[in-house]
């Protein structure tokens, strides 16, 4: 408008452009440190404080620093408290001894703890739950739970050398986001449970069965005996007879039952006492020489002079009488049965077999002995090579399993050897009381 000179206006510009260049310039710089700044927290990891603004003083306004700094902190506190809490979950995760498996939206598995590594194998993770566990019950259950159901539970077995009972419950997992863990299978082994199921379901049955063989017989004689026998002297005195002889196996029946239940409560408690053996093995054999001479038998006992061992009498005194009762009922007619007791050598074989320092005791009789495949299984209750014959004989079929329970307890050893037609050996090795007590006397190392 012609107020100012050309050259001033000219000049006027050129100081306010200089001057707002530099102004927009330190504002800009200040930006960059900021974006930078910020930058670096979203990429985590970076603890230092708000940068001060690169030509020295506040980045920005004092309020404004403060705020960014609080919010910095709160998130790297948010951050350490996540890693922890996803540190104690992965320690949880790997310390539960049953096996879990964490499954995704698209059945992807994302991860297996050791315990179900063990169960099923190591590097599964990323791959199709079906070809981890090939079971249409189990996958069934994840997908009814992946389409929309809350948890559900399957049975199924694992197949392999020994088949493996399982328990699974699938559980949905809360606002699962994709890729991560929608699904968690948790797994229980219920084979030691359906194992011991069976067994009691055997026992019982085996039981029954003992039993109920005498008492049908007893019902039968009391019946003949008030019927076609009412007048029968000679028949009355038969089946008395009879009925004493079931009477009195049923009657053992039930003491050895109860023996052995007794003897399993305590058996995760070792004996406290001192016994020694061969007053032991002399009494019982003096209990069975008139059974034993009846069929021209003669018991004789070799024993060294023995260590007392760590053991209730009255337990030690059932094995060798169940021993020596065996060797009577299946040795044969005029042999003799041969006791055996002696120290066990220091390192020896024996030694090594009981794990310390004992005696063996062996318990010999000659006869038809025992087939090679029955052996382990002797010990079992009501297990016999020939039924009829045990029975006959008087036996419950319990007496070996009353004597493994007993040697159980008392942390010795049950060794049986035999050949057929040669006769059979039976060993018990025990610990020696002196050696559990020189146990008990050096403190052991930590
Ligand atoms: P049982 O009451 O039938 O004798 P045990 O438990 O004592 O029951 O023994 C189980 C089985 O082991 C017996 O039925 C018998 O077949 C076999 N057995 C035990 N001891 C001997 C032995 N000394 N010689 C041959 N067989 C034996």
């Amino acid at each position: 408008a012609g107020l100012v000179a050309p050259l001033v206006a000219g000049l006027a510009a050129a100081v306010v452009l200089g001057l707002m260049v530099v102004m927009l310039n330190q504002h800009f710089r200040r930006l960059r440190a900021l974006t930078g700044y910020l930058g670096r927290l979203r990429r985590a990891g970076d603890d230092s404080p708000l940068p001060g603004a690169p030509s020295g003083g506040d980045l920005l306004s004092p309020g404004l620093s403060e705020a960014i700094a609080e919010t910095a902190r709160e998130q790297r506190e948010r951050r350490h408290d996540l890693e922890d809490t996803m540190a104690l979950n992965a320690a949880v995760l790997a310390g539960l001894p049953d096996p879990l498996i964490l499954v995704a939206e698209n059945r992807r598995v994302l991860r297996l703890n050791p315990a179900a590594e063990a169960l099923l194998g190591h590097d599964l993770a990323g791959r199709d739950l079906a070809l981890v566990v090939r079971n249409p019950a189990l996958l069934a259950a994840v997908d009814a739970v992946l389409e929309g159901g809350e948890q559900e539970s399957v049975e199924f077995a694992i197949p392999g050398k020994v088949e493996r009972a399982m328990a699974a419950r699938v559980l949905r997992l809360p606002g699962a986001a994709r890729e991560s863990a929608s699904v968690m299978i948790a797994l229980y082994d219920l084979t030691g449970v359906k194992q011991s199921e069976r067994m009691r379901a055997d026992f019982v049955a085996n039981v029954s069965h003992e039993l109920r063989t005498p008492l049908t017989s007893l019902i039968g004689f009391i019946e003949t005996l008030r019927g076609p026998a009412r007048e029968d002297a000679e028949a009355q005195d038969r089946f008395l007879k009879i009925m004493e002889e079931q009477s009195h196996r049923m009657s053992r029946l039930v003491d050895d039952l109860l023996s052995l239940s007794r003897i399993e409560l305590q058996e995760h408690t070792a004996p406290s006492s001192q016994s020694d053996i061969e007053p032991i093995l002399r009494s019982v054999a003096s209990t069975l020489e008139l059974e034993a001479a009846r069929r021209g038998m003669r018991i004789e006992i070799a024993a060294e002079a023995l260590p007392p061992v760590i053991g209730v009498r009255d337990e030690l005194t059932q094995v060798f009488q169940n021993l020596l009762d065996n060797a009577v009922k299946y040795g044969e007619d005029n042999t003799v049965i041969r006791v055996a007791a002696r120290r066990l050598a220091r390192g020896g074989a024996g030694e090594r077999r009981l794990g310390r320092a004992g005696v063996k005791i062996s318990v010999t009789n000659e006869g038809e002995g025992i087939e090679r495949e029955h052996i382990p299984r002797l010990t079992e209750r009501f297990y016999r090579v020939d039924s009829r014959r045990s029975r006959r004989l008087g036996g419950t079929g319990l007496g070996l399993a009353i004597v493994k329970h007993i040697i159980n307890r008392h942390r010795g050893v049950l060794e049986i050897e035999s050949r057929p037609d040669e006769g059979a050996t039976f060993s018990v090795y025990l610990p020696s009381a002196a050696e559990a007590a020189a146990a008990l006397a050096t403190p052991r190392a930590s």
